[in-house]
């Protein structure tokens, strides 16, 4: 139906997430029917976004610098680690306002059914960052669902024979719920209202 080139293009915004057959083709062809700098100036951007940004090496959060702006700001506790699944909690706990500790971003959580493992998971970085005795608490924020619950639990297993405190966030974000989309004032909440595991 289409030429080689415009299947080509179409195929490659089906691989973004949320994007199907229809909303493709109608993506395509508004580069298509855009003046030329508009794509030039997509594609650069697309480049640059993947040269420049980057893992930090602490606490794997994206990051122009390494390490982040998080992980170097003197005035962060660094006592304190809050672990979450993924990047975008990170920005959920930023914007409470509320958190002043260190971040550990797993990248995902332990999942059987989905064969995600403890390996395919930051762990062993946590572990390795532990090392260092200047942290203290271990916050487990990841998400109130079957993965996060069971991340959480492996997590606290492993690091509560190293003598370091290690807290969960309280309820009150709704079961199965994503952290990502909890208002901030539930998140300070279950911040505020974290027990020792
Ligand atoms: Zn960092």
């Amino acid at each position: 139906m289409f030429s080689e080139t415009i299947t080509k293009l179409i195929n490659e915004f089906e691989k973004l997430p949320g994007i199907g057959h229809k909303s493709a083709v109608r993506l395509a062809f508004y580069i298509l029917e855009s003046p030329n700098n508009i794509a030039e100036d997509m594609a650069q951007i697309l480049v640059d976004a993947k040269h420049k940004i980057k893992f930090c090496s602490k606490c794997y959060n994206i990051t122009e610098n390494d390490p982040c702006d998080i992980c170097s700001n003197p005035k962060r506790d660094n006592s304190v680690v809050c672990v979450v699944e993924n990047v975008k909690d990170v920005v959920a706990m930023e914007k409470t306002h509320e958190y002043k500790g260190l971040y550990h971003v797993l990248h995902g959580a332990i999942s059987p059914m989905n064969n995600i493992t403890a390996g395919d998971i930051k762990i062993k970085e946590l572990l390795e960052r532990l090392k260092d005795d200047t942290i203290k608490e271990i916050i487990l924020a990841t998400n109130p669902t079957v993965e996060g619950e069971a991340t959480a639990m492996y997590i606290s297993r492993l690091i509560k024979p190293l003598g370091i405190k290690v807290t969960r966030i309280a309820h009150g974000i709704p079961v199965g719920g994503d952290l990502e989309y909890t208002d901030e004032i539930t998140l300070i909440k279950a911040l505020e209202g974290r027990r020792e595991m």
